[in-house]
């Protein structure tokens, strides 16, 4: 009796296991921060170069790409993020990390992979090795982008800048792109989702000009803490009176800052803002509507300048493919049964979808369980899963070893799968 592509890739399980949980282990003790994962790229290239990949790296600073040609046949991106968060790790695992870097400003912080970027690394590698010692049972090629700066929004912009399409494409311009996240669901879950997943996000930074005077004489001025106070206040209604009810979208306003001293009217104000949306047309709509307010109330105050607007930390729409969606979930059931689950709406938010942005092609984004089912299903019992299970960016986020990494370097190989076998 032949077996099936997927059971003699998946046999190779056991033994990828035995490198790979120190692997997870290594690198979990020693996190780096976004644009800094050269000890991490470092593990990445060496394994990669093991398995028979060709290997690229220096990608967009840290990236490294992988590729793994196995003859004639689609080629598939899969995509892991290596980055890791300033938070001082508080699982009291016995490989936790005590590690300090200097962030982008200099200063000291704790180092911590709290997003759990390090299950995606060793979940890859273990894949990429799965597939390289069963060539047989597929063809096509593997391309694996290990992705910088995630955290920061513009890793993958990074490694596109760079050149990664030409460098790809000569491998044959992928069919697919897949990728998969770590979540505080129960361990051995995987969860699919057709459509918006994760949200878009923007954020800006505008600046309104007055003219400053003594506090005593207000007629001398262009108050720009009222007008910063009026625009904050307009902004709440482009939400409730432009969106579409029922339509999920949010607009904070997380930070106001105008002048030094009661008496002094100053001559600016500085508002910082973020925007969730899950639509491109929704994005624009309010991106569009918050310029048109504030050019408005400017105008309305007398303001001497026009206002200044900058976005940045934006991060892409996660808009996952109906037709990838249904074959990944579909060869999911087959192979998880009814621990392939449905994923909810995400508030969080990726750059993951510049990738397949930059290639023109369509993507899916799942997500893994990472908790102890036990500690999971108490929680769940006491209605108090919000509470008692440790999220994502979480000092306590702390992802079981097993079966966190057989679900993640298996669900990569069953989907890869479904277009190379
Ligand atoms: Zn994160
Ligand atoms: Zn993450």
């Amino acid at each position: 009796m032949t077996r099936d592509p997927l059971t003699t890739v998946l046999a190779g399980l056991a033994s990828v296991r035995s490198w790979q949980e120190d692997c997870y282990r290594d690198l979990h003790a020693h996190p780096e921060l976004s644009h800094q994962e050269s000890r991490t790229a470092g593990v990445v290239a060496d394994r990669l170069r093991q398995d028979g990949c060709a290997v690229h790296e220096g990608v967009g600073g840290t990236g490294v790409v992988g590729v793994l040609a196995n003859g004639d046949g689609p080629t598939v991106l899969l995509r892991a993020d290596m980055d890791a968060l300033p938070v001082r790790e508080a699982t009291g695992l016995p490989y936790a990390s005590s590690a300090v870097a200097l962030d982008a400003d200099g200063a000291e912080v704790p180092v911590m992979h709290a997003c759990g970027h390090d299950v995606h690394v060793a979940c890859l590698l273990g894949a990429v090795s799965l597939l390289a010692t069963a060539r047989d049972a597929w063809h096509g090629t593997v391309v694996a982008v290990f992705q910088p700066a995630e955290e920061v929004a513009d890793g993958a912009r990074g490694m596109v800048d760079d050149g990664l399409v030409d460098l790809v494409d000569g491998a044959g311009r992928p069919e697919v792109a897949l990728c998969q996240h770590v979540l505080p669901l129960p361990a051995g879950q995987v969860a699919t989702r057709v459509g918006p997943t994760l949200s878009a996000a923007d954020s800006m930074r505008i600046v309104v000009h007055g003219r400053g005077a003594h506090g005593s004489m207000p007629q001398a001025s262009v108050d720009p803490v009222v007008l910063a106070a009026m625009i904050v206040v307009r902004l709440q209604t482009v939400i409730s009176r432009e969106t579409q009810p029922g339509e999920p979208a949010v607009l904070t306003v997380g930070s106001v800052q105008a002048g030094t001293k009661s008496n002094v009217i100053p001559d600016h104000a500085v508002i910082a803002l973020n925007v969730r949306t899950y639509h491109e047309q929704t994005r624009t709509a309010i991106l569009d509507a918050i310029r048109r307010i504030v050019v408005a109330e400017c105008d309305a105050s007398g303001s001497p300048r026009p206002p200044e607007f900058e976005l940045f930390d934006r991060f892409p729409l996660t808009d996952n493919d109906p037709g990838v969606t249904g074959r990944v979930a579909a060869a999911f059931r087959r192979r998880f049964g009814a621990d392939a689950v449905e994923l909810p709406l995400q508030t969080a938010s990726e750059d993951f979808t510049d990738l397949p942005g930059a290639f023109g092609i369509p993507y899916t984004y799942w997500g893994i369980g990472g908790i102890d089912r036990d500690l999971y299903e108490q929680a769940r019992a006491a209605g108090r899963v919000a509470q008692d299970v440790p999220v994502n960016h979480s000092a306590a986020f702390a992802p079981v070893l097993q079966p966190t990494l057989d679900t993640g370097t298996t669900a990569l190989v069953t989907a890869a799968l479904e277009w190379l076998a």
